[in-house]
């Protein structure tokens, strides 16, 4: 397929080359974020391809009506795929978020993933994180999904009111009371009757996904799917 590339794109990649999330190489014209060898890299999960039954969507089996679920790549620390997480977490790039979106949203829209998916609600962070960031990383994931897919975000659909501090060095039972009530439904409108799909950065144990799905629930959600960037095994 050819790649039309507009004039003001030329000149700006000629005076402000871009780099590489991961080998920090120059990156050609039609590549965003990441290069295409270190794309073809990532540890892909292709939990998009079973959808219903992978082992991402078993952690929610039991606890939580969660319809279809997949990641990207596996999460592995020091890798290329923290690398790329560390980036839009933690260095201000709400940019490679969009990008990595706009990959997802075409590897798994190839697997049909996103038939029959109402509205997109990314988990949300609080206010007070929000304003030392700047930015929520899983609402620009979920935009750079919206703009390939055309499905509408409700972002306001649900609140995050309580963050308990970073979830990384806890074990699977401390994170799962660590986000315990975590979020507050807001605005139902916009999920009500709805397939809503929730989107992540990471998922880990799934909890931070069931805390959230339960107020989606409780708003009349219709049907939960997840997609996340990472898979931690
Ligand atoms: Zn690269």
């Amino acid at each position: 397929m050819q790649v039309r590339i507009s004039f003001p794109r030329r000149i700006f990649d000629l005076m402000m080359p871009r780099l590489c999330t991961v080998c920090h190489e120059r990156l050609g014209i039609t590549e965003d974020s990441i290069c295409m060898a270190c794309n073809l890299h990532l540890p892909r999960t292709a939990f998009c391809s079973s959808p219903y039954d992978n082992e991402m969507a078993q952690c929610f089996w039991g606890l939580m009506p969660i319809e279809k679920a997949a990641a990207l790549f596996y999460y592995l620390p020091h890798s290329p795929s923290s690398g790329i997480m560390l980036k839009m977490k933690y260095e201000g790039r709400w940019d490679v978020a969009e990008d990595m979106g706009h990959i997802m949203a075409r590897e798994c829209g190839e697997a049909g993933f996103f038939d029959g998916i109402d509205v997109i609600v990314p988990i949300p962070i609080t206010k007070k994180r929000k304003r030392e960031r700047g930015y929520n990383q899983s609402y620009h994931l979920a935009l750079g999904i919206s703009e390939a897919t055309g499905i509408p975000i409700a972002d306001k659909a649900v609140e995050r009111t309580v963050y308990n501090g970073s979830q990384t060095r806890l074990r699977g039972y401390e994170r799962r009371e660590n986000v315990e009530n975590a979020f507050a439904l807001r605005d139902a409108k916009k999920i009500k009757d709805k397939h809503v799909l929730i989107i992540d950065d990471v998922v880990t144990t799934g909890s931070t996904i069931m805390e959230c799905g339960k107020e989606l629930l409780k708003g009349g959600a219709k049907a939960l799917s997840v997609l996340s960037l990472g898979y931690t095994k």
